[in-house]
């Protein structure tokens, strides 16, 4: 029994407006760090239409909040609700952390190789082809920045991989032991598909490299070359601060083991286009620069993440299906509807009242002077769009290579 001072100060303090503002508070912090398995049922608490200013009151609100808690511990429903979902908010925590810490690391390790690449690409490139060695040199100097920037990309890989399972791990058994404490059989699951994606992940992510490094050296892939301008300028754009650019690097043509199929391919910063042409398809760069936006802000695991629903769903690049299964938050999509949203509002976005049909044009949108519109077959899915840009826009990288390249 709660001593009474307790009780009064609870029933008073805590009136159910204020119990959601602390709700709304908390939200508006861990949105920022979600990642996609967060429990869909406290996404659904939350549309972006409720969100409000943060105020101070809500920290001081918030131990109260744990106080009534505790003290309604064995009769209400909801405190399995909170005390899950402060599991569910410590995991997230961590996650988040953990992810800052691999991207800073492993982009310190990648940048360099990839300067070290594109100095001997502008070697290569200045080489007098006329000369009889000219040729040959350049060749040379080519495959030796190659094989130097997939090296490191390797290690970074490594980084990534570690924080991966970590990650995983962590996040996965805080979910587990939340789940078991408010007798949650379903939730147990996605705790442990963490605990395997993370692992799964980290080993998919360093066999692909090697691959990646063997064809490197064999000259059984084509030279990785680093975005252009005009695709910068799209992404950019799009992504804002929440991309690091400098180290995606585009394989285009023929790539060797990643022929498996002519879609393109993304692994990590690195983008398969196969046959496709970015600059005549800018909509595929934006679907598989969303896949690099997973690697750099969710981690390794949206590689598991992605196999599981191409091998288990029949389309999963079907957003609608998503929104028909009660997903009514781009972060609680799947890797590949989430990165075909992102197309499609490249594509079919508009700003209201203007006539212009260019592409990408939604993401102009400020929402006061020029207001987006994103509507498919009639169907107006503007406050999801509004919703996943400001998601995904919502993350900060930490790469430092962001400062310095862009
Ligand atoms: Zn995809």
């Amino acid at each position: 029994m709660a001593p009474q001072f307790l009780n009064d100060f609870s029933k008073e303090v805590m009136t159910p407006k204020n119990v959601k503002k602390i709700f709304i508070f908390m939200e508006k912090i861990f949105a920022n760090f979600s990642s996609q398995n967060i429990t869909s049922k406290f996404y659904c608490y939350f549309s972006p239409k409720n969100f409000v200013i943060f105020r101070i009151k809500s920290i001081i609100l918030f131990p109260a909040a744990i106080i009534r808690i505790l003290i309604s511990m064995q009769t209400s429903s909801s405190f399995q609700d909170f005390f899950y979902f402060l599991f569910e908010c410590a995991a997230i925590f961590i996650e988040i952390i953990l992810n800052k810490i691999e991207e800073t690391l492993s982009d310190l390790i990648e940048t360099p190789g990839n300067l070290i690449q594109d100095f001997l690409d502008s070697i290569a490139n200045s080489l007098d082809e006329s000369h009889p060695i000219g040729r040959p040199l350049q060749k040379v100097v080519l495959w030796l920045g190659g094989v130097i920037s997939t090296v490191c990309v390797l290690i970074s890989g490594l980084v990534k991989g570690i924080g991966s399972i970590l990650s995983g791990l962590i996040g996965g058994l805080l979910r587990i032991i939340g789940s078991i404490l408010v007798l949650n059989g379903p939730q147990i699951l996605i705790g442990a598909w963490d605990i395997l994606s993370g692992t799964l992940s980290a080993i998919i992510l360093t066999g692909g490299h090697v691959i990646i490094l063997i064809q490197s050296i064999l000259l059984l892939q084509p030279h990785r070359r680093p975005l252009n301008e005009k695709e910068k300028r799209i992404l950019s754009k799009i992504f804002q601060s929440s991309l690091a650019l400098y180290n995606i690097r585009l394989v285009e043509g023929w790539c060797g083991f990643f022929m498996y199929d002519n879609r393109p391919f993304n692994f990590g910063n690195m983008v398969f286009t196969k046959d496709f042409r970015v600059s005549d398809e800018p909509d595929l760069l934006v679907h598989e620069c969303t896949h690099t936006w997973q690697f750099q802000n969710v981690g390794a695991r949206y590689l598991a993440d992605a196999i599981l629903v191409l091998t288990f769903m029949k389309n999963p690049y079907d957003w609608q299906n998503e929104i028909n299964m009660g997903k009514d938050r781009w972060v609680l999509f799947n890797r590949e509807s989430q990165a075909q949203f992102m197309e499609d509002i490249f594509m079919k976005g508009k700003i209201e009242g203007s006539g212009s049909k260019r592409v990408g044009v939604f993401y102009d949108a400020d929402n006061e002077t020029k207001v987006g519109r994103f509507s498919v077959k009639r169907r107006n899915f503007t406050e999801l769009a509004n919703d996943a840009v400001d998601t995904v826009r919502g993350r900060i990288s930490t790469r430092l290579s962001r400062l310095f390249f862009g």
